[in-house]
Order: C-alpha cells, then sequence, then structure tokens
C-alpha cells in the first residue's frame, strides 16, 4: 500500500499553486495531485477570461490579487510566458459613481488614471445610448471612466503549465483521469470495531476512494473548487460556497478587429478589459484571434445549479446581452458570434472571496468567485501556512495575512464594494 504525506485532489490553478508552495516550503514531502480529468487545468480554469486586477476595495482582496500579479509578472519576466498584458482594467461610469467616495480613494490606492467621455468615444464606445432604449433598459450615460493599470489579461493554460512543470521537476506525482468518489473517515487510533469511528473517537481522514482504488495520504487537501461539497457533504463539512453559472460568448466582426487595437494603457495596442455600466457586462479583448469575449456574471435570476457540461444559452446573448451591447458599441451590430463556452464560479456570498479551512488532516480552499486566477499564487501561499498550522502567510512582496482570516467560522474579510 502507497502512502503519500499529501494528497490533493484538483489540478486547477488553486492545487497547483497550492503543491507548488507546500513543497516549496516541505521539500520532503511526496505528493500526489489526483485529478477526474485527463489532464490539469480542465476545470473552471479552463473557463476563465483570465483577466487580473488590483482594483478592489476590500483590502484582503487587494492583498491577494496584488501579490499573485506581482508574482505573475516576475515570472514572465524571468523568461516564462504567462500571455500576461497589462492593457488595464475601464471601469465606465457615471457622475455620480465616479466622484463617490469609494471610487476616489481606489484612484489614490491603485496605480489608475480617469478617462474623460471624449476619451471614452475614441475607443469607440458610444457614451449616451438611445434615450428610449436607456429607459426600457435601465442604462446609464456614460460620463467617463477609470482605468487601473496594474491589470490586463493572461492566459490560464499557460500559468497551469509553468506550476505543472516546476512540480514535475520537484518530484510531485500526477494521477489524471482520477475521480475520488469518497474521503474515509476513520479513528485516529482504530479499536477494529464495527461501526468505527464512533463519536467519542477522535478522526482522521485515512482514504480517498478513486476509480482506480483507494489512495492513502497523512494528509488530504481538496482544491476542488465548486464540486468541493461533493466531498465534504457525507462528512458533515459545509464549504459554504454555491456553483453560479457564466457564460462566455466569442463575438468577432470588422469593426471588433479595429477596436481591439485602440489602447489606454499599456505598451501594447490592446483594448483594456472594460466594464458596461447598468448590468456590468464586460468585454475581454482576445488579441490574438482579435475578438471579444463577452460574459456577465448574474446575481438574482441565475439560480445556483451544476451541471458536469455546462453549455452556453444561444437566446442568452441575444435577448439579455447583445441588446444592451448595441446601446454602446456600435461595432456590435456587424459582428457574429464564432464560439460560446459556459462554466462556474465557485461562489462565497460572504464576502466573494476565497474560503480555507481546515478539519483534523483535511485543508479546504475553495470559494474563489470568479477571481481565483488573478488569486491563485495568493491562495497557494496560504494553503502552505493552512496545512503547516502556521499562524500567517507571507504573500509575495512579503505582505503578511493572517490564515483564519480567510476560515469559515474565524472569517475577519473586509465586504468589497466593487463586484463584477
Ligand atoms: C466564465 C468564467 C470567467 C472567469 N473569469 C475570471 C477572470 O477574468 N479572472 C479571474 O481571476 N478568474 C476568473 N474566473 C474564475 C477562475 O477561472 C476560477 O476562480 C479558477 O479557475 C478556480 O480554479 P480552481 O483550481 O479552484 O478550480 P478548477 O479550475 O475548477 O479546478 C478544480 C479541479 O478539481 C477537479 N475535481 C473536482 N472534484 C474532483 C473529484 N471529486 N475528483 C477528482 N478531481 C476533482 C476538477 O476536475 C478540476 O480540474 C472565471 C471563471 C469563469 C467560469
Amino acid at each position: 500500500m502507497q502512502k503519500y504525506d499529501l494528497l490533493i485532489v484538483g489540478a486547477g490553478v488553486t492545487g497547483l499553486s497550492s503543491a507548488y508552495h507546500i513543497k516549496k516550503d516541505n521539500p520532503d514531502l511526496n505528493i500526489c495531485i489526483v485529478d477526474k480529468w485527463s489532464t490539469y487545468a480542465q476545470g473552471n480554469t479552463a473557463k476563465s477570461d483570465a483577466a487580473f486586477r488590483d482594483v478592489f476595495t476590500s483590502d484582503t482582496n487587494y492583498k491577494l490579487a496584488s501579490s499573485s500579479i506581482s508574482f505573475y509578472k516576475s515570472i514572465q519576466a524571468g523568461g516564462f510566458n504567462l500571455g500576461m498584458h497589462f492593457n488595464g482594467y475601464l471601469f465606465l461610469m457615471n457622475h455620480r459613481n465616479l466622484n463617490s467616495p469609494a471610487v476616489q480613494s481606489l484612484l489614490r490606492k491603485v496605480k489608475s488614471k480617469v478617462l474623460s467621455r471624449e476619451e471614452i468615444s475614441e475607443l469607440g464606445i458610444k457614451t449616451d445610448p438611445d434615450p428610449e432604449a436607456a429607459k426600457i433598459m435601465g442604462l446609464r450615460n456614460i460620463d467617463g471612466g477609470f482605468v487601473g493599470e496594474n491589470c490586463g489579461i493572461m492566459e490560464p493554460d499557460l500559468l497551469a503549465s509553468y506550476y505543472v512543470k516546476e512540480l514535475e521537476s520537484m518530484g510531485v506525482e500526477f494521477r489524471y483521469n482520477t475521480l475520488a468518489t469518497r474521503l474515509n473517515l476513520s479513528p485516529s487510533s482504530k479499536l477494529n470495531f464495527p461501526g468505527e469511528p464512533f463519536i467519542w473517537q477522535d478522526k482522521i481522514i485515512e482514504s480517498v476512494e478513486t476509480k482506480s482504488g483507494e489512495l492513502f495520504a497523512d494528509h488530504f487537501l481538496l482544491a476542488t473548487d465548486v464540486w468541493t461539497s461533493d466531498l465534504t457533504s457525507p462528512l458533515g463539512i459545509d464549504p459554504f460556497i454555491q456553483p453560479k453559472k457564466v457564460q462566455v460568448f466569442q463575438v468577432q466582426g470588422n469593426g471588433i478587429v479595429e477596436m481591439i487595437r485602440r489602447k489606454v494603457t499599456g505598451e501594447e495596442d490592446i483594448f483594456p478589459f472594460t466594464i458596461l455600466p447598468g448590468p456590468s457586462i464586460d468585454l475581454r479583448p482576445d488579441p490574438k484571434s482579435r475578438t471579444f469575449w463577452v460574459s456577465y456574471s448574474e446575481g438574482i435570476g441565475r439560480g445556483f445549479s451544476l451541471e458536469e457540461n455546462p453549455m452556453a444559452e444561444s437566446d442568452y446573448y441575444s435577448n439579455n446581452l447583445y441588446p444592451v451591447l448595441r446601446e454602446y458599441i456600435p461595432a456590435i451590430e456587424d459582428s457574429r458570434i464564432m464560439s460560446s463556452w459556459a462554466g462556474y464560479y465557485s461562489m462565497n456570498n460572504m464576502d466573494g472571496t476565497y474560503v480555507l479551512e481546515r478539519n483534523m488532516n483535511l485543508s479546504v480552499v475553495t470559494g474563489s468567485s470568479g477571481s481565483g486566477i488573478m488569486k491563485a499564487d495568493a491562495a497557494g501561499r496560504l494553503a502552505s501556512s493552512l496545512y503547516s498550522g502556521k499562524e500567517k502567510a507571507k504573500l509575495y512582496g512579503g505582505t503578511e495575512i493572517r490564515v483564519s482570516n480567510l476560515g469559515i467560522s474565524t472569517r475577519r474579510v473586509d465586504q468589497e464594494t466593487l463586484i463584477i
């Protein structure tokens, strides 16, 4: 019987970054990562827009994202391409929002600049939607915008492949096509009586059942995103997350090809990742295909549900997104959908950031809430401290964060007001 020191379930960015930092901090550990799919990063990591920003009002979010961005930047500067482009994150707003205390304090906190209506028009964005349409759909005029400059887009498969390369060179084992079906609870000191563990016995996770047999370890870490409760619910552990479906539509057109080259920040001619006012539909430029990826993260109206292979709904684009887009982006009128896909946000609805919780010899890292790419490095450093029982994690750049702040019963995360 082979027994690992640590078995990680989930080879998305969270599991990979966690494994990377745990192994770096504990080089002698014998670590195995299992995933149900045939290779790494096939879950929500593959579905991501992979935009990054340090523009957050919550101090916790700011620390997690800004330190991760700096770490990724250092990897790319060291010669490993992560597809990072600092093309900016543009928030389009009316006067009231632009002058709000939250936005004004952000402007002082992060590298950013304000854009005028004229500058926004030059990007190919119509600042005043048709009054009739605006009335029906509750659309707002765009009075200005602000662009976060330490922000942009990257490629999640490249980030994942960086971690995999490092993990392989450190001797971490990968087992793909390995669905974990159950965590086996056992008494920490066995009496070998039928019905163990009894309520008066200390418990541990002894093994995980998989399609290819039982795997044993001293410690288990779940980086299983929206699938976490499949494994924790039978144990009576609640990870406090819900799956929320998010769809992405890749749109192409001559006008879009022109727009993609217009920039507001950075060295490259790439349109900023842009969030429209009203329904905060976002436009993610894809410089390679010269298309926009359009998506929207719904609140009320989109239930919590989970399908194994979620698909984008074609009438969703035409009924919900297109009527709004047409009012702000004239180039959309001669565009067409090239492809579409859907994935899930692992939503922590308390405050919209990661949840890290440890029970017995089981660590859980989930709840990335639609921002797991931009925060994965920090999540991995927190996971390493959680594993080692350290009070604090040191993020890239030296900022410290208390691990229990991201826990469930011990949670201390300030509210984010800039939720997209
Ligand atoms: C449409 C969309 C747009 C997004 N846009 C952004 C963005 O712009 N910026 C950003 O930072 N984030 C974004 N995100 C969020 C980001 O993609 C996620 O936060 C991140 O990928 C989560 O990584 P993960 O490793 O936790 O989860 P996943 O990538 O889902 O990995 C979990 C892994 O666990 C495995 N697994 C689960 N259960 C089991 C089991 N029982 N047995 C074996 N394997 C198991 C799965 O196969 C999977 O590979 C977006 C997400 C979506 C869906």
